[in-house]
């Protein structure tokens, strides 16, 4: 199918973006990698009258590294965060799910920004955020704000986004040597969208596991903190943290719920074994 008809315009700057979200005659989307939304437009599932393009604004992309935090351009190409030194050393948790996403083609083109405005539930990146207890930069017409991981993702699709923001950055506390963090995720074949996947991250004190994150994706409308099953590491339980797994997975196409529940324990065996890790 081909995308029914709509206008184009290339963003010069950032608020040149937020000018032009603002007038739109109808409905108007920006354009960042277009791996999701080139999909949906020829299938039909939306149809914006207006496309703005934000490749080439230059100030949403690039990787820094400030003050304790690393912040990551909207704009800024899957491929350069799986290729880059600083995320390498400064966010693993990012660099080990990188490969999970897609294929190379796809890395290529798509976005950091797009995947986190995206919001798949099934999507390796919106989790990584919450795990990290990342936070969202935001601009629109009322200016800049900062929205918590926590607070991002309210549900299918669905973000803290207003219709005239451009999410600008993602930003994450840098590791710190006590870091430690951990990436599973089941899928039919490398690449594909998980059917249950876990991002995590802690903070180990000697032989102590502290400050644990657990979320899940694939299980639910957002990424799912596994809350109960934190606090059970922490005192180094793990089968009591796989039995408090408080998830539950509706069935879809790829496995019954009860089926990515049972997943989703054997998940959390393997991440605590990699948080656990203390040679690093
Ligand atoms: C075959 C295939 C397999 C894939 N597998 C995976 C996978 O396993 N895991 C995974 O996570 N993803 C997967 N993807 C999706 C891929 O990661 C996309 O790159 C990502 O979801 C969207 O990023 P994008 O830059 O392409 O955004 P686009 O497609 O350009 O945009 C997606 C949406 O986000 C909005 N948007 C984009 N940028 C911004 C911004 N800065 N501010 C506000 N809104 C914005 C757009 O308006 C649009 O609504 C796959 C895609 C394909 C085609």
């Amino acid at each position: 199918m081909k995308p029914a008809p709509f206008a184009y315009a290339k963003a010069k700057s950032l608020d040149h973006a937020i000018e032009l979200l603002a007038h739109p005659d109808g409905e108007a989307r920006l354009l960042a990698g277009g791996q999701s939304l080139i999909a949906t437009l020829n299938m039909r599932l939306s149809a914006p009258k207006l496309l703005i393009d934000l490749n080439g604004v230059e100030e949403l992309s690039g990787i820094a590294v400030n003050n304790g935090m690393v912040e990551i351009g909207a704009l800024t190409r899957h491929v350069e965060a799986e290729r880059s030194d600083e995320i390498a050393e400064h966010a693993p948790l990012i660099a080990l799910a990188m490969p999970h996403i897609g294929h190379a083609a796809i890395r290529n083109r798509g976005t950091l920004g797009g995947s986190i405005a995206f919001a798949d539930p099934a999507a390796e990146l919106p989790a990584c955020l919450v795990a990290l207890g990342g936070e969202v930069e935001i601009a629109g017409p009322r200016g800049r704000r900062t929205v918590k991981a926590d607070d991002f993702f309210m549900g299918l699709f669905e973000t803290a986004l207003d219709p005239g923001d451009v999410l600008t950055a993602i930003r994450i506390p840098a590791a710190t040597p006590g870091t430690r963090v951990g990436f599973a995720e089941f899928a039919r074949r490398h690449g594909d969208y998980a059917m249950v996947g876990l991002a995590a991250s802690a903070q180990l004190d000697g032989q102590e596991l502290g400050d644990v994150r657990l979320a899940y994706f694939g299980v639910g409308n957002t990424p799912v903190r596994a809350t109960k099953s934190e606090t059970a590491l922490v005192e180094g339980k793990i089968d009591d943290a796989v039995a408090a797994l408080n998830l539950d997975p509706s069935d879809d196409v790829q496995a019954t719920g009860a089926v990515k529940k049972h997943l989703a324990g054997v998940l959390l065996r393997r991440v605590a074994a990699q948080l656990m890790e203390t040679s690093r």
